[in-house]
């Protein structure tokens, strides 16, 4: 049987523990959205709109072919009809010309149809010879021809406000002709590592020392939520180091996130350091792997303050944290009302252990059978075991009055992927 959190159990006093659901809310209660702006198409790609978008004009704009053939009145051109071709009308062209009785003009796919005109007869069904052409199928009117604004009418809503910008999405902002949309912008997340043992990785390791990689995750994972992140060089344990680099990071930032330091070790400083910038609080929260937790907004300025994550250290304690607080918080920023991932009911095929007051999320694969998923552990679940997240397609979540769970039991799976990603 395994046990999530693997090995170690701190005493703590169940008392001492905020429960999980209402940290979170607590805490995703303090985020708000970040101010609109404008942004060119391209870059509001994964943005949400902050205002809906209205079409200035019909699209498309005129009647035109669908097909290249020749322009006819449908009720003047029957099968077996021959008509002389009087003119060529290409996409794009501006001067029509009008075919009188008889008549007809050669026309392009996407060049307007010239008045008079109402149907499209296919050149595969035509015989064209010497400027004359044969006619093998009839017409009804509309044939072969978009009418102006089959797709969208002048005035009509085409994406409403809230909308998070796909491809078509964008795509459509560009057919009703706007260059740029008002969007809620991607959050700029500042990530730093804390720790006087953590190494860069690609430099020579002393001894003692490890490498940090919950930088690395930690921004990859703001990335993959939308954010706009970067990664700030390594703080050692001290708080004048801690303070400069939370002062820096915090001019440029629209959001914060700390790993390490945040225990009940004697050079735990981000805790001292982030209460001195704001009102950053330190909680014991009942999940596990995770349980130290710091948030608050840290002020800058006389009327500006940023949301700050502190995070504990260890590797799967961080990623499992983000996972719960911090990537819901990046797309509230982003004006998402969609904060959590998906999350599918599994049958546990592994019988696992989980402490008493804590939630406890479990590494797990997610293999279907019929209609029924089943989870099973990645193995050890240590909070220093980044394998069993590397292994993971999710977070089977043991709810905190539940110590024992027996193999063939249900649980809820947090999905580590993410479809609309
Ligand atoms: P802390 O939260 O600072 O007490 O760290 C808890 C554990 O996580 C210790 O074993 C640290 O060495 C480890 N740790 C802290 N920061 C990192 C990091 N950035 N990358 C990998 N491991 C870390
Ligand atoms: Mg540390």
């Amino acid at each position: 049987m395994t046990g999530v959190g693997g090995g170690h159990h701190h005493h703590v006093d169940p008392g001492e523990l905020v429960p999980l659901e209402s940290y979170r809310r607590e805490v995703l209660k303090r985020i708000t959205p970040l101010k609109p702006i404008t942004l060119g198409l391209l870059e509001a790609h994964g943005c949400v709109l902050a205002e809906d978008v209205v079409a200035a004009t019909d699209v498309p704009a005129f009647a035109n072919s669908a097909m290249d053939g020749y322009a006819v009145r449908a009720k003047d051109a029957a099968p077996g009809d021959e008509l002389e071709v009087v003119g060529e009308i290409a996409a794009g062209a501006a001067r029509l010309i009008e075919p009188g009785p008889g008549q007809t003009v050669r026309i392009m796919t996407g060049a307007p149809l010239p008045p008079g005109t109402d149907a499209v007869v296919p050149v595969e069904v035509a015989d064209d010879v010497d400027n004359w052409v044969r006619l093998r199928v009839g017409s009804q009117p509309g044939d072969n021809v978009r009418a102006a604004g089959e797709d969208v009418r002048a005035g009509e809503i085409v994406l409403k406000e809230g909308t998070r910008l796909g491809a078509a999405d964008i795509g459509m902002c560009a057919a009703v002709g706007l260059g740029s949309v008002l969007v809620r912008p991607r959050p700029r997340v500042a990530i730093v590592s804390t720790g006087d043992e953590l190494a860069e990785p690609g430099a020579p390791l002393a001894p003692g020392q490890i490498r940090d990689s919950n930088s690395y995750t930690l921004t990859t994972m703001a990335r993959e939520a939308g954010a706009t992140a970067y990664r700030l060089p390594i703080v050692r344990d001290d708080p004048q180091a801690l303070l400069k680099a939370f002062e820096g990071a915090l001019a440029h930032a629209d959001l914060l996130v700390t790993s390490g330091g945040v225990s009940a070790g004697r050079r735990d400083f981000v805790k001292e350091v982030l209460s001195q910038l704001g009102d950053v609080r330190f909680r014991k929260v009942g999940m596990q792997p995770g349980m130290p937790q710091a948030f608050g907004y840290l002020v800058r300025g006389r009327s500006h303050a940023i949301p700050c994550f502190g995070l504990p250290g260890n590797p799967v304690s961080a990623y499992v944290s983000f996972e719960v607080f911090v990537r819901p918080a990046i797309r509230r920023l982003q004006g998402r009302t969609d904060l959590n991932r998906p999350r599918v009911t599994a049958v546990l095929d592994t019988p696992v252990r989980s402490p008493a007051h804590k939630v406890s999320f479990l590494r797990v694969t997610l293999r279907r059978s019929g209609s029924v998923w089943h989870a099973q552990s990645t193995g050890a679940q240590g909070s220093g075991i980044l394998r069993s997240v590397v292994l993971a397609d999710g977070l089977a979540e043991v709810p905190a009055n539940v110590t024992e769970v027996p193999a063939g039991q249900r649980l809820v799976v947090h999905l580590l992927v993410d479809p609309a990603a």
